[in-house]
């Protein structure tokens, strides 16, 4: 190596030193501000017929915690709909087949006259959280354990493209579960259906360095934040133990802050407390309060409620 790359490295190493610290030095000032005390829509949970809570005492969590509203995946999926009749200013209802029934011959996706039917009646408004390629898992205490072997659907498999599509006619986007070491499956999907709006469920658990270049190249996806807290989706949390918002994730929400979602991921019985939904809140608060306020505004409700809107009365 020559005496001037030895320079260069070094200068090299110098800036990337000093970036390095700015960014600390903001992300410990904007700690310093505070949470983010804005309204937060939950754009990613689940409501079960079997294992509860009712509607209303889902409401109730959200009114402790100081939640404006969700978008919600029913099982059956006809129960994020009856939420949405007695809630309808409150609850987007998203059709939801069961974890492992995406390609199942009854399943909506794949039948896409049926899907326009639902999506022609208002009955639902979007499709998801559709698992696709999912890691297996187990919770720890705070979740009761819960746990699912994997899933191994491609997310462009060819029985799904057709409802994607049919979805775009409606304007209803289409959450998908997909992890991120399959994201070239992703992409396939999202240009084979270029007018529906995809969002990423947990970005897929990736990190900045893929989710970011992904949606810069597809501009019919966002991503979800969910599901990236010690409490779920440990190993892929956005906030160091000390509370600071990584810097690479930091500057990614800034440069796409019309991309990104927060949600809660509530679906095991034990997720509906109100001790675990106000440190779920508490802690996307203060991911948010991290940010510049009008990034924060979009990331905790505005882009949920673009791509989403509750009804109007
Ligand atoms: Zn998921």
């Amino acid at each position: 190596m020559c005496l001037h790359h030895k320079i260069t490295r070094r200068r090299a190493l110098a800036t990337v030193i000093a970036a390095v610290g700015t960014a600390l030095v903001q992300a410990r000032a904007a700690h310093a501000a505070g949470p983010y005390e804005g309204p937060l829509v939950d754009a990613h949970s689940h409501l079960k017929a079997a294992s509860g809570p009712s509607p209303d005492e889902l409401i109730g969590l959200y009114d402790g915690a100081g939640v404006r509203g969700a978008v919600l995946f029913g099982e059956p999926w006809p129960v994020a709909s009856d939420a949405r009749d007695r809630y309808p200013r409150r609850i987007v209802p998203f059709l939801a087949e069961g974890y492992a029934n995406a390609l199942h011959p009854d399943s909506s996706y794949v039948n896409p006259a049926g899907l326009d039917q639902l999506l022609a009646a208002n009955v639902v408004r979007g499709l998801g959280e559709v698992i696709l390629r999912h890691s297996p898992y187990r919770l720890g205490a705070v979740g009761g354990y819960a746990s699912a072997p994997a899933n191994n659907v491609p997310a462009d498999h060819p029985s799904l493209v057709a409802g994607y599509r049919q979805a775009a006619v409606w304007g209803a986007p289409v959450n998908v579960h997909q992890e991120w070491f399959y994201a070239d499956e992703l992409e396939r999907a999202l240009q084979a259906a270029p007018e529906t709006t995809f969002v990423w469920a947990h970005a897929g658990h990736g990190p900045a360095s893929v989710v970011g270049p992904l949606l810069r190249r597809n501009p019919n996806l966002l991503a979800d934040l969910s599901a990236r807290t010690p409490w779920i989706g440990p190993g892929t949390v956005l906030l160091r133990p000390n509370g600071a918002l990584e810097p690479a994730w930091a500057s990614t929400l800034t440069d796409l802050a019309d991309r990104f979602v927060i949600g809660l991921d509530l679906f095991a019985p034990a997720h509906f407390r109100a001790d675990y939904v106000n440190q779920m809140v508490a802690y996307y608060r203060g991911l948010l309060g991290q940010l510049a306020p009008d990034v924060a505004v979009m990331i905790g409700h505005g882009n949920a409620e673009r791509i989403a809107p509750f009804a109007e009365a």
